[in-house]
């Protein structure tokens, strides 16, 4: 399936309100059971094109009408199919008259008069409820109220003309597009000192901290690709600083996990490898998160050992329906990863001695014929491989304002990153 541009194929905000398109895949399951991609299917014919909804929408919708007795799964050929129940039956025949107008509804006539914030208002309501049905926990919760509340100051700081924020989307050399699909939450940075409370060794070249502190209690972190600022006394007037990403938090014990791919020594390996429980470390920020807007048909995040914290979090935090595929760049299969996620997840690793040379990259990631549809593509490894791995998607014609790449580290350089390769 090709994306039309504006006025063409839609996905994600649909032309429904709250609770009509759960009807509407009621009366499709009605006229035949089905799977969650022909519904989506069946939905985008009714339209004549016009809607396509995500399955990150459709999903949560049939979990409902599950959870309500509506409709019920049949295992056939592995997937899941959905059958109307009696009950479901019931419930289209008491709601007989707006089934009715839903199946013979006027797209064009309804696409013009749609209200998109409206729309959108009705899709997080719709999503919270979703989430609080299944009793999320204190972490999520918090999470999900921060980022609601950062939301809402973003949307206040876009209604009112901003140099300031201006300034910040054109260093980032974005366009208005890219600035939609990509929000910036800051946050007061503060330190922290945390203390080791565990040490592993997640392969035998990826060490996992897990560091607690009571002062962890007002953390955030809303993004995969989140970093914090790591400092590190070596007698000098400054203390050395390196970036991190919080590979996973846990606000009811207060503990914050952090993995340390090891190589070249400098002050940050050099702690990982002597670090023994009780040891502490000092930490600051994140400054702020970016959250990349859930609009993408498909998900490609290639990085590698300095990568692979953002990518695990990533995976491990997508919700059932989305399709993501991650390329980690390692050294041999020893340093492979597994990681649970509900989304569908596509695992491929690609072996390469010299993590700065962007050839054996480049070529395990030509073979790979991109998906369908609107992608995102994330990249993060050294900065010479991520610009040659963003210039390769961008010469196959992968939209701009769908990729993200930075450079985690540069070969040579002690303290050297590009976080946005544009
Ligand atoms: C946003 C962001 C998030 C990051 N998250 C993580 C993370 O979660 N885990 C993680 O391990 N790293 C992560 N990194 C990368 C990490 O910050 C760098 O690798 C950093 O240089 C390590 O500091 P150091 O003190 O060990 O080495 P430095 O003193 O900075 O460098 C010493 C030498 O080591 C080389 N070097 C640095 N990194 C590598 C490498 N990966 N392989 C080979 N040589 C290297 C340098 O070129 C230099 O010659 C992240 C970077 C960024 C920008």
């Amino acid at each position: 399936m090709k994306h039309k541009a504006r006025g063409g194929h839609r996905r994600g905000r649909g032309p429904f309100d709250y609770g009509e398109l759960r009807l509407f895949l009621l009366a499709l399951i009605a006229e035949a059971p089905s799977h969650g991609y022909e519904l989506i299917r069946a939905i985008e014919a009714r339209s004549a094109g016009r809607y396509i909804p995500s399955p990150g929408v459709v999903y949560p919708n049939l979990a409902a009408l599950e959870d309500m007795g509506h409709i019920q799964t049949e295992p056939s050929a592995g997937r899941k199919s959905f059958a109307i129940t009696t009950e479901g039956q019931a419930f289209l025949a008491a709601n007989r008259a707006s089934v009715q107008a839903m199946l013979t509804r006027d797209w064009a006539k309804a696409e013009e008069g749609r209200d998109p914030i409206r729309a959108g208002m009705h899709e997080i309501k719709s999503a919270l409820t979703e989430v609080l049905r299944h009793d999320p926990g204190e972490e999520r919760i918090s999470s999900i109220a921060a980022l609601l509340q950062s939301t809402a100051q973003t949307i206040r700081s876009q209604s009112i003309p901003d140099p300031a924020s201006r300034q910040d989307s054109r260093r980032g050399g974005r366009t208005t597009g890219m600035d939609q699909i990509i929000t910036r939450h800051r946050f007061d940075t503060r330190r922290r000192v945390l203390s080791v409370q565990e040490k592993t060794w997640v392969t035998p070249n990826m060490i996992r901290f897990v560091l607690h502190s009571e002062e962890l209690a007002d953390f955030q972190s809303l993004g995969p690709d989140d970093h914090i600022k790591l400092f590190f006394e070596t007698g000098a007037e400054k203390p050395e600083m390196r970036d991190y990403t919080p590979r996973a938090f846990d606000r009811e014990s207060r503990t914050l996990t952090l993995d340390f791919a090891i190589h070249e020594a400098g002050p940050a390996t050099q702690w990982a490898v002597d670090a023994e429980i009780g040891a502490k470390l000092s930490i600051g920020g994140p400054r702020g998160s970016t959250v990349i807007a859930p609009v993408f048909d498909w998900w490609l995040l290639i990085g590698d050992e300095t990568a692979l914290p953002a990518m695990g979090r990533w995976v491990e935090e997508m919700p059932e329906g989305m399709q993501v595929v991650t390329f980690g760049l390692v050294t041999d299969p020893a340093e492979e990863q597994v990681w649970q996620s509900r989304a569908s997840h596509q695992a491929k690793w690609l072996h390469r001695a010299d993590p700065a040379d962007p050839a054996p990259v480049l070529a395990g990631v030509g073979e790979f014929a991109l998906p369908e549809g609107r992608g995102f593509i994330w990249i993060a490894a050294e900065a010479g491989v991520a610009r040659a791995l963003r210039d390769h998607f961008e010469h196959r014609g992968h939209p701009r304002e769908g990729l993200k790449a930075a450079g985690y580290w540069l070969k040579g350089e002690a303290d050297a990153s590009v976080k946005s390769l544009d």
